[in-house]
């Protein structure tokens, strides 16, 4: 058996919340009930700063069934770390801990597929999206391109995996063991190793409340995963000066030759076209290394990635009835 902790980021999901609640808490009691998980397993709701309901909603549910433990963090520090939060929130305390979104997006009845993979003893279990037919044309189209890029890049990820996963104890202390502040866990997990299976599921619609990865934030994140992970796009930059500094010797050699033939003065608009050209690309490279700059700026200053300002967990849900 299996003590399985289950660990949840929600960020103004007040709209979800309770169908989330109870659907894993009937799930949780059916496993239990058949004997695959331990009647101690939990489930960690983590407040990311929410500016509704959602912390009131959480310690409702958490006084009402002590299966549910609450964490809120003091503000709002995005998915990844809200994620982190809960994950340490349940280290050291259970022998496996699945993520997932608190929208019901994730197919909760594959939760005894990821304990099975488990107990066959794999430390990693990914949950991988077997259609998208529930995704917008336009996110199936945008994912599919961040996947590409992420493996032209070099970066290990596993393709339509988000991050509903189960980490064995032991790959669990591996991840806390990667100190950077700019965390991207789909391309660290791959890197702490053990062995990994894969779960297929079907990827469903938003239970209710609208998604909190708007097109700029997805951008963001995209950009994020790549210069997080590698280093390529800094060498594009030198290769690319290369190839310059040889096609500006072709074309010395061109203007020699125009100048000696007499055709000198023609060439303006291939001129003007080569200083925009030049002119953006370099722009383009200073703000590529820049980016870089800002995360190895960030990087240094070693900021706490989250604050929890207050844990409910089954001891304080004693303490208080
Ligand atoms: N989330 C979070 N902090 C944020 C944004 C999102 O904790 O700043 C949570 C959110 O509550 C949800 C999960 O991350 O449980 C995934 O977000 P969402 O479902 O909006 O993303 P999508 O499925 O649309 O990509
Ligand atoms: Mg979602």
């Amino acid at each position: 058996m299996t003590k399985l902790y289950i660990v949840i980021p929600c960020y103004n999901e007040e709209a979800v919340l309770l169908e989330t609640a109870s659907r894993l808490r009937e799930k949780l009691r059916t496993l239990m009930s058949e004997k695959i998980i331990t009647v101690d397993s939990k489930i960690i709701l983590v407040d990311d700063g929410s500016n509704d309901g959602t912390w009131e909603l959480i310690s409702k549910i958490h006084y009402s069934d002590s299966m549910f433990s609450g964490c809120k963090l003091t503000r709002n520090q995005g998915h990844q770390n809200a994620l982190l939060a809960g994950l340490d929130c349940a280290r050291g305390k259970c022998d496996a801990v699945i993520s997932m979104d608190a929208d019901l997006q994730d197919d909760i009845e594959v939760i005894d597929k990821f304990v099975k993979k488990y107990e066959e003893g794999n430390e990693v279990v990914y949950g991988v999206r077997s259609s998208r037919k529930k995704d917008s044309f336009f996110k199936c189209k945008t994912a599919k391109i961040f996947y590409k890029l992420m493996s032209l890049m070099g970066a290990e990820v596993v393709s339509n995996h988000a991050d509903y996963r189960l980490l064995g104890s032991r790959a669990l202390e591996g991840l806390f063991k990667f100190n950077e502040v700019n965390l991207f866990l789909r391309g660290i997990v791959p890197l702490v190793g053990y062995k990994s299976d894969k779960v297929y599921y079907e990827r469903k619609e938003r239970y209710a409340g609208k998604s909190k990865y708007p097109l700029k934030r997805m951008i963001s994140f995209a950009l994020d995963g790549i210069t997080s992970f590698s280093i390529k796009p800094i060498k594009m930059i030198t290769s690319l000066g290369v190839i310059f500094v040889l096609v500006s010797g072709i074309m010395l050699l061109y203007s020699l030759i125009s100048y000696f033939t007499g055709h000198s003065v023609s060439g303006w608009a291939s001129l003007i076209t080569s200083i925009w050209l030049l002119g953006g690309l370099q722009l383009l490279a200073i703000g590529i290394i820049g980016e870089y700059i800002g995360k190895v700026f960030l990087e240094t200053k070693k900021r706490p990635r989250y604050i929890i300002e207050e844990f409910l967990e089954e001891t304080s849900f004693k303490k208080e009835s």
